[in-house]
């Protein structure tokens, strides 16, 4: 699964014994991002075999304790365990004085070079991008300044022909230049237009998360077309107004928000500890947005694109 999303905690506020608090680890090609870390995020890692020293990218949302209490745990592990690669954190400028106030009456003595990264939650704007991915916020309405995160797939290079690869003996300029885009002659001068010798990428795909919102949509643009959208379904619809009083959303808001979209897939996530069995939640958004399906801890979900290439 080249890209995809693993839950690592689904409720909202405190945790329960089925569910810890939000944190997700988006993997593509490898490479790891962790997305908010309520508190005992480390621990998930474990429990669901995330190789969490790959983590480069940290990414919070917002300041409710729920979102981010695990971070200063999973930066002390990080010391202790002599780590030696970058860290870098994106998040409300609030949180760098946080961390730097913990690390320094603590003592912390750290191991590995630390960026903070001060991330304006009211734009949509580009946050990171690297090799393969772009990152992008996601302005939320919610009781203080909160962001949702938007991951992007770059596009991949063409494939080659593997009859094309057999025939002709290509150098790593050859292979290079023709994954761009360019023909090849080879010694004999026979021409070969780049259409004939490659075939198009899969088309990228992307995923967001959305958390922790009242119903808006002025998000609606922001994800049109996502393949995999997270939204937070704190609440049911019997439960409006205390999700409107509170900021948060009801399944059948999250599921109206995919709809309006086109998202590919919904998972709804963040529930009220107070939802023993989940679902009647999921019954409400389904009725709005068949496709939709509940976040469990420990469930992996691919990023795929269902939509073909033109
Ligand atoms: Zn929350
Ligand atoms: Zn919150």
């Amino acid at each position: 699964m080249p890209f995809s999303v693993t839950i690592l905690g689904s409720s909202s506020a405190i945790p329960t014994p089925q569910r810890n608090t939000s944190a997700q680890v988006v993997s593509l090609d490898g490479t790891l991002y962790l997305i908010d870390c309520g508190e005992g995020t480390q621990i998930q890692m474990k429990k669901f075999s995330i190789r969490f020293q790959k983590i480069s990218h940290i990414f919070i949302s917002h300041l409710h304790g729920d979102h981010f209490y695990g971070l200063i745990g999973l930066i002390s592990t990080y010391c202790l365990t002599g780590r030696t690669t970058g860290l870098h954190v994106h998040g409300p400028s609030s949180l760098q004085e946080i961390l730097s106030l913990q690390l320094q009456l603590t003592g912390t003595e750290m191991t590995f070079p630390f960026f903070f990264h001060s991330i304006d939650p009211g734009l949509h704007k580009k946050i990171h991008e690297d090799d393969h991915m772009e990152v992008f916020t996601l302005p939320m309405v919610h009781r203080m300044p909160t962001c949702g995160f938007l991951l992007s797939e770059k596009p991949r290079p063409l494939n080659i022909r593997k009859d094309f690869l057999e025939k002709e003996s290509l150098s790593y300029e050859d292979i290079r230049r023709i994954k761009k885009g360019e023909g090849f002659i080879n010694r004999e001068g026979i021409v070969y237009p780049n259409a004939q010798i490659t075939y198009p990428p899969v088309r990228p795909s992307s995923y967001a998360y959305c958390t922790d919102t009242a119903y808006s949509e002025s998000l609606v643009p922001l994800i049109r077309n996502v393949d995999v959208l997270y939204h937070e379904a704190t609440f049911m619809k019997d439960s409006l107004p205390k999700a409107e009083e509170r900021f948060h959303s009801t399944a059948e808001q999250a599921a109206t928000i995919a709809l309006k979209a086109g998202a590919g897939q919904l998972v709804l996530g963040h529930f009220s500890p107070r939802y023993k069995d989940l679902a009647p939640l999921l019954e409400e958004a389904k009725a709005v947005f068949p496709c939709t399906e509940l976040a469990e801890d420990g469930k992996v979900i691919a990023v795929e694109s269902t939509r073909d290439h033109t």
